[in-house]
C-alpha cells in the first residue's frame, strides 16, 4: 500500500503552500489532486491579496477591518495571526517570482478593494491566483514534491478515532487505490457549485468538507454564503472586486448611482454583502435591466482599462459582447465564497485527530459572516504556511501509522460497481438533480433569505436523497468517466447543501451575508457564536451544535453597528 508521512489534499494555493513547508521540512509529503495543479480554482482569482506592506499602512488596521467586515463573528486571534503575517509572505512570495504589478519606483503596487481603510491589495493586473499559483508550483518542482495528478479522493479513512488514509480513485485508469497518512490536510477549497450561478469552476464541489464531516469531523458557519456583487449577467462568471477598486462605479436602470443611497461613505467598495444586497434590492424594486445591473467602467479610459484589467475586457466582450470601453457591463450578485468549512483552530487542526485543513476548505475561522476581497488568497498563503509548519511538528512526533481498514477500500469498490450495474430505466441522471437542487437552492438560499423559503428548501432534503439514490450512469467506462465523477461530487454537494440550508434556517438574525427578511437585525446577544454542523450516521442527516467566538477582549472590536 502507498503511504506517506503526510499527505495533502488540493493542490490549489494553501495545498501546495502547506506541502512546500512539508519539503521544507524533509517530510515525507505528497499532493493527491483532481485536476492539474496549475487548473486549481486559485488560478481564477483576479483581483488580489491584502497585506499592509505601505509604511502609511498598518497590520492592526488590517486586522480591524477584517473583525469588522466578519460582522463580529470572526476568531479574532485568528484574524491578528493573518493581518501580522501577511506583509511577510506576500513579500516572501515576491522574492520567490511572482511578477506583482509595480509602482514607478519599483514598489509593489496596491488598489483599493471592499471594505478596507487603506488601498492595501497587491495585484499583478487582474491574474493575481494565476502568477502566485505558477511562483508555488516551481518551488514544487523543484523541491521534487511527489503529486498523485488526476486522482479523486473518495473517501476519508479513520481507524475509528482517528485519520488513517484516503480511499483515491485514479481518473485516468480507474483504479481504486489507498494512501496511508500520519497526517492529512484537506485544501480542497469551496463548494460554488452547491448553487447553479456561481463564479467557481466546476471542480469547486467542496468534497473535502462533505468527507472530513461524514469522517467525523465538524463544520463550521456553513450558513455564510458570500454573493459578489459583480459576476457577469449571463455566466456568472467574476468580474474582480479591482474594478470598482479602479474607479467603476454601479448604475440603475434610470442611470443613478444607486450606492449613494446605501453605504454613502464607501459607494462601490463598501463590503460584498452591503453591495450585494443593495444591487439585488434594485432589481427586486424595478430599477435592474433583465434581472440585472450596470458596472461602468468607461471613464477610466481605454489605456487603464487595458493596463490594469484586460482579463475583465476580454470576458465581457467575450461572454457579454459587451466592450468596457464603449459601454457598461451587465451584472449581478453571484455565489461566490464559501465562509464555512472544516471547523479548524487556528493552527488548522479539526476535532479528528490527524486531519487538519487550510484555505477555503477550512473555517479559521478568519472570515466569519463575511469575506473581504483580497483576504482569501492571503488566507490560503498564510494559513497553508502556519498549517504546514505545525502538522509537520505533529507528523514528527508520530512513530507509527493507524490501522487502514482494508474494507474501507473495498466500501468504494463496491459504490461505483454498483452504480454502473443500475438500469437507466427509472433511473435519474446525476446532472438532472444536480441541476433541480442547485437552481432551488438559488432561489430558495439566496442574497435574502426568506422563512417560508428556506423552509421549503429543507423539506426538500429527503426528496433530494431519496432521487440520490436512483441515480444511474450512461458512461460505464474506467477512462474519465466524468459521468461517475459527477455522481461522488453530488453526494457531496448535497451534504453540504443540507448543512446551509439547516444552519440559515437555525439563525434566527442577519450578520454578513446571511441576510434574513424575518429577523432583519444583528442579535449579538443570542447569536454572536459558530453554528457548527456534524453528521448523524444514524440519522442520515446533518446536525448543529454551536461554539463561542475566540475574542480577544480588545475594546475596538466590540460589535458595533457596521456601516460604511
Ligand atoms: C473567480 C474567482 C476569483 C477570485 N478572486 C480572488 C481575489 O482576487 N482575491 C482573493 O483573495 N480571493 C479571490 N477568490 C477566492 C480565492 O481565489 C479562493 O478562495 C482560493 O484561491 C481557494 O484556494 P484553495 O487552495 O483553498 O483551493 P482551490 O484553489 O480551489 O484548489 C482546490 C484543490 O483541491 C483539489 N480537489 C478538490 N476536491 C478534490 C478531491 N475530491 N480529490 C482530490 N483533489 C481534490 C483540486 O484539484 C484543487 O487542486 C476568487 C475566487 C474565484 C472563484
Amino acid at each position: 500500500m502507498k503511504s506517506h508521512d503526510l499527505v495533502i489534499v488540493g493542490a490549489g494555493l494553501s495545498g501546495m503552500r502547506a506541502a512546500l513547508e512539508g519539503a521544507r521540512a524533509k517530510i515525507d509529503v505528497a499532493i493527491v489532486t483532481k485536476i492539474h495543479p496549475l487548473r486549481s480554482h486559485s488560478c481564477a482569482a483576479q483581483g488580489g491579496i491584502n497585506a499592509s506592506i505601505d509604511k502609511e499602512d498598518s497590520w492592526e488596521s488590517h486586522a480591524f477591518d477584517t473583525v469588522k467586515g466578519s460582522d463580529y463573528i470572526g476568531d479574532e486571534d485568528a484574524i491578528r495571526l493573518m493581518a501580522e503575517e501577511a506583509p511577510k509572505v506576500v513579500l516572501e512570495m515576491d522574492r520567490m517570482g511572482t511578477p506583482f504589478s509595480r509602482l514607478e519606483n519599483g514598489d509593489i503596487a496596491q488598489r483599493a478593494f471592499g471594505g478596507a481603510n487603506f488601498d492595501r491589495t497587491c495585484y499583478a493586473a487582474d491574474r493575481t491566483g494565476q502568477v502566485l499559483l505558477h511562483t508555488l508550483w516551481e518551488q514544487l518542482v523543484k523541491a521534487g514534491v511527489p503529486v498523485y495528478e488526476e486522482c479523486q479522493v473518495f473517501n476519508i479513512v479513520t481507524d475509528g478515532e482517528g485519520c488513517a488514509g484516503l480511499v483515491c480513485y485514479n481518473i485516468k485508469t480507474g483504479e481504486v487505490f489507498p494512501i496511508g497518512a500520519k497526517a492529512v490536510v484537506i485544501c480542497t477549497g469551496g463548494y460554488g457549485r452547491v448553487f447553479n450561478s456561481t463564479t467557481n469552476a466546476t471542480s469547486c464541489t467542496g468534497d473535502g468538507m462533505a468527507l472530513a464531516m461524514r469522517a467525523g469531523a465538524a463544520l463550521g458557519d456553513m450558513e455564510f454564503v458570500q454573493f459578489h456583487p459583480t459576476g457577469l449577467r449571463t455566466s456568472g462568471i467574476l468580474v474582480t472586486e479591482g474594478a470598482r477598486g479602479e474607479g467603476g462605479i454601479l448604475i440603475n436602470a434610470e442611470g443613478e448611482r444607486f450606492m449613494s443611497k446605501y453605504a454613502p461613505s464607501k459607494l462601490e467598495l463598501a463590503s460584498r454583502d452591503v453591495v450585494s444586497r443593495a444591487e439585488q434590492t434594485e432589481i427586486i424594486e424595478g430599477r435592474g435591466i433583465n434581472g440585472a445591473v450596470l458596472l461602468d467602467l468607461r471613464h477610466l479610459g481605454a489605456a487603464k482599462i487595458m493596463e490594469r484589467l484586460p482579463q475583465i475586457r476580454e470576458l465581457a466582450m467575450d461572454l457579454e459582447g459587451v466592450d468596457p470601453i464603449h459601454a457598461p457591463i451587465p451584472i449581478r450578485p453571484t455565489v461566490h465564497y464559501s465562509m464555512g468549512g472544516i471547523r479548524t483552530d487556528m493552527w488548522g487542526e479539526s476535532k479528528l485527530p490527524g486531519l487538519w485543513s487550510a484555505g477555503e476548505a477550512a473555517c479559521v475561522s478568519v472570515h466569519g459572516a463575511n469575506r473581504l476581497g483580497g483576504n482569501s488568497l492571503l488566507d490560503t498563503i498564510v494559513f497553508g504556511k502556519v498549517t504546514g509548519k505545525k502538522v509537520c511538528e505533529h507528523v514528527k512526533g508520530i512513530s507509527g501509522f493507524r490501522e487502514f481498514k482494508t474494507s474501507a477500500i473495498q466500501e468504494v469498490k463496491d459504490w461505483i460497481a454498483d452504480l454502473k450495474a443500475r438500469p437507466k430505466a427509472g433511473g435519474i441522471r446525476p446532472f438532472d438533480l444536480h441541476q433541480r437542487m442547485s437552481t432551488s437552492m438559488n432561489l430558495n438560499c439566496g442574497v435574502f433569505r426568506e422563512p417560508d423559503r428556506l423552509q421549503a428548501e429543507l423539506d426538500a432534503f429527503p426528496g433530494y436523497r431519496e432521487d440520490y439514490a436512483k441515480i444511474y450512469l450512461d458512461d460505464k467506462s474506467d477512462t474519465f468517466n466524468v459521468d461517475l465523477l459527477r455522481a461522488m461530487e453530488l453526494r457531496n454537494l448535497i451534504d453540504l447543501a443540507e448543512a446551509i440550508i439547516r444552519g440559515a434556517v437555525a439563525r434566527k438574525e442577519s450578520r454578513g451575508a446571511h441576510s434574513r427578511r424575518d429577523f432583519p437585525k444583528r442579535d449579538d446577544k443570542n447569536w454572536r457564536k459558530h453554528t457548527l454542523a456534524s453528521w448523524d450516521a444514524a440519522k442520515g442527516e446533518v446536525v448543529l451544535s454551536y461554539e463561542d467566538v475566540r475574542t480577544l477582549g480588545i475594546k475596538e472590536y466590540e460589535p458595533k453597528e457596521r456601516v460604511y
